[in-house]
């Protein structure tokens, strides 16, 4: 095929973006991208009563927050917005008007009760299941005249008598072969006149010189049919790649039993665009069989289906996180600590004019974080105690640090020492505290941990003399008084 290539992603908005459906998306782009080709976003909201414009936004918003971006739209609600299955309506009555023209449609008078005997005597004797083409044996008059009297019909692809065997040549797994004879005349339109999937579908790949279709392998069984109505349509027929299924750990289909499916409940739990892009791209793909972690250009620079797996792809969670963690390590300070506001206005932390306001300030907490938090949620807990007026000291961690004998003399010589630092750095907060075991011939890692747990309230934090020098020295002086006090009166 010599076209330029032209992908497209047509999710139905009955739902949240799920792993698979932003997999699929992901996949289509970085096809598109990779070849210098174009990048379709087509809405499937034909089915009235599931789709919902709620659901289509959040699609859109989970793309865009997965760094989607696509090519055309129709121009109408402005150049993003993508295509509308339920606003190309007259396209769908064209494609068919032609094949009524052509005879590679025919309308059908069956009522339900009638297709439901047909069925059940096809499923007892040995009659092929399917339709039985009672209407198609109507004379263009008959039909005619049913349609004037205006009896309800629907439409149905006539199959073409002389069509043998149809062989899908898919691009991940291969040659399928569908007996002809498991071929019926299925519906195109239905008779409230709104088209099937498989019909309008097709209608949409030919009108959009859709190249190559990359989907879920649940769309393998439609592709026969499909194929028929691109042949019906006179169009050439896409390059198929079904993408085979998302499995979690137990070899089940990945559902909410496992975790998290959609996009938005991954975004929710702390996880990074780039690193669910990453992880994601992942689930079938391999860019060279053993880097994992790379950035979205690694992807449009080298994605290919040849390097499609056929074998269902399973969602590690653990690495998913595991991978969270190694982007948000090597983010430089300046740009994580802008990406920490959300986070931290979300815990009710500060507000998003508090990194202009202390630039220097966060650009300092930032690499204590990052290397200690796989997910971006782990912040706000991380960081509380030094946005706090005081601190709530954690009564275990308080048993376990204050009950050495010689504490209360401990934090009143940290408070004098740390009271009498002319500069106030890391360094500086070190040296002193550094003193103090060897004064009182006890363990540092004692002494530390009683300084710990009187400033940050808890056992563990971020580094402790960094912490220091982060929250200030009157904080810290007076939270070290404070827990003096309280180990006095115990
Ligand atoms: N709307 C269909 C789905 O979400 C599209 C399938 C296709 O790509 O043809 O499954």
């Amino acid at each position: 095929m010599n076209q330029p290539v032209r992908v497209r992603f047509a999710p139905s908005p009955t739902g949240a973006l799920h792993v698979g459906g932003a997999r699929t998306a992901i996949y289509n782009w970085a096809f598109a991208r990779r070849h210098g080709g174009t990048f379709i976003l087509r809405i499937d909201d034909t089915d009235p009563e599931r789709s919902t414009p709620e659901n289509t936004a959040q699609i859109l918003r989970s793309l865009r927050w997965l760094g989607m971006d696509w090519d055309e739209g129709p121009e109408v609600g402005g150049p993003h917005a993508p295509y509308f299955q339920t606003l190309r309506a007259r396209l769908y009555s064209a494609a068919l008007e032609r094949m009524k023209a052509e005879g590679s449609a025919y309308p059908c008078f069956c009522t339900t009760l009638e297709l439901e005997a047909k069925r059940s005597a096809a499923r007892e004797g040995d009659g092929t299941p399917g339709y039985d083409r009672t209407c198609r044996r109507l004379t263009r008059d008959q039909a005619h005249a049913r349609i004037a009297e205006g009896a309800p019909h629907v439409w149905r692809l006539a199959v073409p008598e002389d069509r043998g065997d149809i062989v899908v040549d898919d691009a991940v797994r291969g040659e399928t072969v569908f007996p002809a004879s498991a071929m019926d005349d299925f519906v195109l339109v239905r008779s409230d006149g709104t088209p099937t999937y498989n019909f309008a579908t097709v209608v949409d790949d030919a009108e959009m010189d859709i190249t190559h279709v990359i989907r879920g392998d649940d769309h393998l069984s439609n592709t026969p049919r499909q194929i028929m109505v691109f042949e019906a349509l006179g169009h050439f027929v896409p390059r198929f790649a079904h993408l085979s299924m998302i499995w979690g750990a137990d070899g089940k289909k990945l559902s909410k039993r496992h975790g998290a499916t959609s996009v938005e409940q991954f975004h929710a739990e702390g996880f990074l665009p780039e690193a669910l892009l990453n992880h994601l791209a992942l689930l079938g793909w391999s860019l060279d069989g053993e880097t994992t972690v790379f950035h979205a250009d690694a992807l449009t620079h080298n994605f290919s289906l040849e390097r499609i797996s056929k074998n269902p792809a399973i969602f590690d969670f653990e690495k998913l996180e595991w991978m969270n963690g190694a982007y948000i390590r090597e983010m430089p300070n300046e740009r994580f600590a802008e990406r920490m506001m959300p986070w931290l206005e979300q815990a009710g932390i500060s507000t998003p004019d508090d990194l202009e306001k202390r630039r220097d300030w966060y650009r300092e907490l930032a690499p204590l974080v990052s290397e200690r938090v796989k997910r971006m949620t782990e912040i706000g807990p991380a960081v509380a105690f030094l946005f706090q007026e005081t601190v709530t000291v954690d009564p275990t961690a308080a048993a376990k640090a204050f009950s050495v004998e010689g504490t209360r003399d401990v934090l009143d010589a940290v408070a004098t020492s740390l009271d009498g630092l002319a500069e106030w750095t890391p360094t500086a907060i070190e040296e002193v505290l550094r003193a103090i075991p060897e004064h009182f011939a006890m363990k540092p890692r004692i002494v530390f941990q009683a300084v710990r747990v009187a400033v940050t309230g808890g056992l563990v934090s971020l580094p402790l003399f960094e912490s220091l020098a982060l929250l200030g020295k009157a904080a810290s002086v007076a939270r070290v008084r404070a827990a003096e006090a309280a180990v006095s009166r115990t």
